[in-house]
Formats: structure tokens, C-alpha cells, sequence
């Protein structure tokens, strides 16, 4: 699969079908395998913080979401669909279903999570969930041993970045054979806690408006953070060419 950089930070350029042939091959091989959805303000973060920055660089996937990865794509040449970290959680469960996996949901509030388990039970009846928990805790450290004997095959952890980063980092470390995704916000949208942004709004590229909208809160971390990663990776075009 090709990589490329995006302000010195590996992004992949991939589908959803490349994606799910690197970790097919990797339950295969009982291989963990770390997915990133990566987005301009995690880009942003690894420019301060060096072990971020070790994290976006040990993973096995970045996947390119949110509209301002794709536009620093563009300003590369690089024409590269969106995906969004919530249709690739979907698909991956669809997938997990089908072949029997073991799924673990980690992550946003009690009802929330739990909510979000249920509803995926309503649509995918088989999906084998070995382990839930809430994102509220003191220290990974006190989970780690019940996430390891549920050993799930599937992880989902929505803790927000970079805490969900970090905890993969850690729980790599115990589990084997397993695919982990940072999520996100992504368990207050399964849950219907959250609502999803209308198709428009995805397919303009304007999810971030829609959920700045709802949330007036998040204003806060858009600001500065996405024009000034659009103006940086604008003059690293115009400095380093369009290759780098
Ligand atoms: N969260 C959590 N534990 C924490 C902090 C946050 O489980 O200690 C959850 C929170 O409930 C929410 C998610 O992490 O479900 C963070 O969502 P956010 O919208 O910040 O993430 P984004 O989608 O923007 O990456």
C-alpha cells in the first residue's frame, strides 16, 4: 500500500478494500494491527508531541479521514477518497460478524456504549461481543487484565486521541491477534446518542460544520487548529514541491 506524508506525518492511501486485505492478513498471521483514522488535528498534535508523533509512525494503518486530510492530499496531487472512521467501524463489524470474530467495544459513557452494542446486536445478531466497557477510568493499567482474557479479535476504542492511542500502544503490548481501531466520538453516534451529519453534509466534505453546529463546543479545538494546518500545508508546498 502506498504512504505518503502529510506535514511529515504517514498517511495511507487506501480504500476500504486495500485496508481490510493488510488486517485480514494479519488475523491471519495472528498479528496485531493498530488503524489510525488520522485527521488534521491529530496531524497537528504530533508537530508538538514526539510520542505521538512515534505512535502515527508505528502504526499499520493510517487511514486518511476527515475533509482536511483530503484537501492536503489534493494540494499533493493526490486524489484520495475520504473514508470516514465511522463506515469503516461499520463495515469492520459487518466483517467481524460474518467470519465470527471476537469484537470489544471500549470507550464513551456506560449507557452510551452499551447502547451502541445493542443497536449493532439489532442489525448483526451474530456479532460475538466478548468484552464492553465505558472510557471512565483511572488508569489502563487497572482494565488491562479483563481486556486480556476476553481476548477480543476486533477492538474498537473510543477515548478520544490521543488517549485511545496511547491505551493501544499499551494494550498492544498484552494482546495478540488483534485488530485495534481508535474510534473517537464514534459510540455516541452508533448509540444514536449523537446525530450523524446528513449525506449532504458528508458528501460536501462539511461534517465538521454540521457537528460544530450541535456541538458549539468544538469550535474551540477546530480553531485554530484546521486553518493553520491548511496554511502549513500550504507553504510546505510551496517550499518543498509538491512531492513532499
Ligand atoms: N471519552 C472516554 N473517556 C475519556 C474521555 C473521553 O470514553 O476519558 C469518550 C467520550 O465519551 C467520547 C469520546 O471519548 O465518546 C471522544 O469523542 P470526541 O468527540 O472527542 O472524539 P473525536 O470523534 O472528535 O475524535
Amino acid at each position: 500500500m502506498k504512504r505518503t506524508l502529510v506535514l511529515n506525518c504517514p498517511v495511507d492511501l487506501c480504500n476500504s478494500e486495500t485496508a481490510f486485505e493488510g488486517l485480514n492478513l494479519a488475523l491471519r498471521e495472528n498479528r496485531n494491527f493498530h488503524i489510525i483514522t488520522i485527521n488534521p488535528e491529530m496531524i497537528m498534535n504530533a508537530q508538538k508531541n514526539r510520542g505521538f508523533f512515534e505512535i502515527l509512525n508505528n502504526s499499520d494503518l493510517n487511514i486518511p479521514d476527515g475533509v482536511g486530510v483530503k484537501i492536503a492530499l489534493r494540494m499533493k496531487g493526490i486524489r484520495q477518497n475520504q473514508i470516514r472512521g465511522v463506515d469503516f467501524s461499520r463495515s469492520l463489524l459487518k466483517m467481524a460478524s460474518e467470519m465470527d470474530l471476537r469484537v470489544g467495544f471500549l470507550g464513551a459513557k456506560e449507557e452510551v456504549v452499551i447502547k451502541a452494542k445493542e443497536n449493532f446486536l439489532k442489525k448483526l445478531p451474530n456479532l460475538n461481543f466478548c468484552y464492553t466497557r465505558n472510557g471512565y477510568f483511572d488508569s489502563i493499567d487497572d482494565i488491562i487484565e479483563e481486556i486480556k482474557i476476553s481476548q477480543p479479535q476486533i477492538l474498537l476504542v473510543g477515548l478520544g486521541s490521543p488517549k485511545q492511542e496511547e491505551v493501544i500502544v499499551k494494550l498492544k503490548e498484552v494482546l495478540k491477534g488483534c485488530v485495534f481501531v481508535g474510534v473517537g466520538g464514534s459510540f455516541d453516534v452508533f448509540s444514536g446518542y449523537t446525530k450523524e451529519s446528513p449525506l449532504i453534509f458528508q458528501k460536501l466534505g462539511l461534517e465538521w460544520l454540521y457537528r460544530t453546529v450541535l456541538e458549539p463546543k468544538r469550535l474551540k479545538r477546530i480553531f485554530p487548529v484546521l486553518p493553520i494546518f491548511i496554511i502549513k500545508c500550504i507553504i510546505n508546498t510551496i517550499v518543498k514541491g509538491r512531492k513532499n
